[in-house]
């Protein structure tokens, strides 16, 4: 496996997964355990750790996930909101360290983030 890294794994397609988005900056597939009706994990194509690792080199690839996010929250009819969950590190509830975000959506959220 790439890196040994699960989510560098599954967009090379070494691993398999239930695909909704792909571009040459990012691929997004459905969480394999749904949190939620819909709840879709969206990485860029190159590994970053975490959230922690953002830089100036590699923040096109965050911004190219959030584009993504948009256009999957549209062709998966969120169209009343949804939530975008990045947990970062050990203390964040991090288990896979590639950075990745969680949409989540099809139900209403409370107010309060946790
Ligand atoms: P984290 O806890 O790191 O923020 O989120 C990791 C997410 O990856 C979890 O929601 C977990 O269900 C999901 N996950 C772990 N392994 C796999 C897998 O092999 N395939 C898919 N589709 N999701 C996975
Ligand atoms: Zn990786």
């Amino acid at each position: 496996m790439l890196n040994d890294c699960l989510f560098c794994a599954i967009p090379a397609g070494e691993i398999p997964s239930d695909k909704v988005y792909e571009d040459e900056y990012v691929f997004a597939f459905r969480d394999i355990n749904p949190q939620a009706p819909v709840h879709i994990l969206v990485v860029p194509k190159v590994h970053i750790s975490c959230a922690q690792e953002i830089d100036e080199n590699n923040s096109i690839y965050v911004a190219k996930c959030f584009e993504a996010i948009a256009k999957i929250a549209k062709a998966e009819g969120l169209d009343n909101g949804y939530r975008i969950v990045n947990n970062c590190g050990a203390d964040g509830g991090q288990s896979v360290m590639h950075l990745h975000f969680h949409l989540i959506g099809g139900k209403k959220f409370p107010e309060t983030i946790i």
